[in-house]
This record gives structure tokens, C-alpha cells and sequence, in this order.
């Protein structure tokens, strides 16, 4: 069973009640993070920030691959995460996806992710992201249909309207 690597930035990113600083608390709702199928999703934190999206035990939601500190180091957390559900899944992900909104796209790119900003995920996870198995169409724009979003049908990656006529 093919999957979608989601791998998430922190701050700026996910909602959280720890603390009330723009810069900190998100857009990003964890729970409908958490409702996302885990066959379909993985999904990892690779941030070392504190503020990331906790139970009510206080242990992480997702998993953490944030060893490296370094802003210039993120694609190493991207590379761990991949690697960590390639081995445990035996398959590598269909799609890689980094979330963040910190324009760090070097990052994603030197990892081989697509970055995603926040915003843009945001909207595509209050309305399409629920779907109970891959559809592996894929659009003109050469990305997966799964990943258009809205009435206009915008690529979450290539940020193109494919609305058909
Ligand atoms: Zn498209
Ligand atoms: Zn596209």
C-alpha cells in the first residue's frame, strides 16, 4: 500500500494552546492532521521546536525526526524521515511533502520534497485530503490529482488553477 510522506515544520505552523505568539501558534489544526489515514499518510515533525502538537499524556502526536537543530540542517530531519518509513514500510512514499512557512524550500528540494506552504495545506486539509485510498490520477499538470484543492482545482505543489473546461 502506497503512501503520502507528510513531514511538518512547527512553529508558525500548528495550532497550540501552550502559548499565544502569532509566530508560534499556527494555522495548521493537529487533529485533523491526526484523522488523516495512517496507511495512506505518514507523518513526522521535523522541527526541534518544543511547541509541536502533543496528547493529553504530553507525548508528541506524531513522530519526531528533529535531531538536527540547524535551520541549514532540515533536509537531514527530511532525509531521517524518509528513510525511517521507507525501512518500516518497506516502500518508499509515492509523494514527499514538507510543510512549513519558512520559504525554506532549498531544504525540501536538497531532501527531494515538494514544499507545501502552510497556508496552501491548510485549505487542502479543510476539504480534500480525506480520501479512504490513493487515487493515483494524475492531473495535466502532471501532479496527483489527490493534491489539487477548491473550486478552481489549484495544485497544492505547482500552485496552477487545472480547472478543466
Ligand atoms: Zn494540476
Ligand atoms: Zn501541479
Amino acid at each position: 500500500m502506497s503512501y503520502i510522506l507528510l513531514c511538518f515544520d512547527v512553529d508558525g505552523v500548528f495550532h497550540t494552546n501552550e502559548i499565544d505568539e502569532p509566530h508560534i501558534s499556527g494555522n495548521i489544526n493537529p487533529k485533523l492532521v491526526e484523522q488523516l489515514d495512517d496507511k495512506l499518510f505518514a507523518k513526522s515533525i521535523v522541527s526541534p521546536s518544543p511547541y509541536y502538537p502533543k496528547d493529553s499524556q504530553n507525548h508528541s502526536l506524531f513522530i519526531l525526526h528533529n535531531k538536527h537543530e540547524n535551520n541549514e540542517e532540515r533536509y537531514k530531519n527530511l532525509l531521517e524521515s524518509y528513510q525511517y518509513f521507507t525501512q518500516i514500510r518497506r516502500e518508499k512514499p509515492i509523494i514527499s511533502l514538507y510543510i512549513s512557512d519558512n520559504e525554506d524550500i532549498d531544504q525540501a528540494k536538497k531532501a527531494n520534497f515538494h514544499y507545501i506552504d502552510n497556508i496552501t495545506f491548510g485549505k487542502v486539509l479543510d476539504s480534500d485530503l480525506n480520501a479512504s485510498s490513493i487515487n493515483y490520477d494524475v492531473c495535466s499538470c502532471e501532479h496527483l490529482e489527490l493534491l489539487h484543492y477548491g473550486n478552481d482545482h489549484s495544485c497544492m505543489i505547482c500552485m496552477n488553477s487545472c480547472k478543466l473546461d
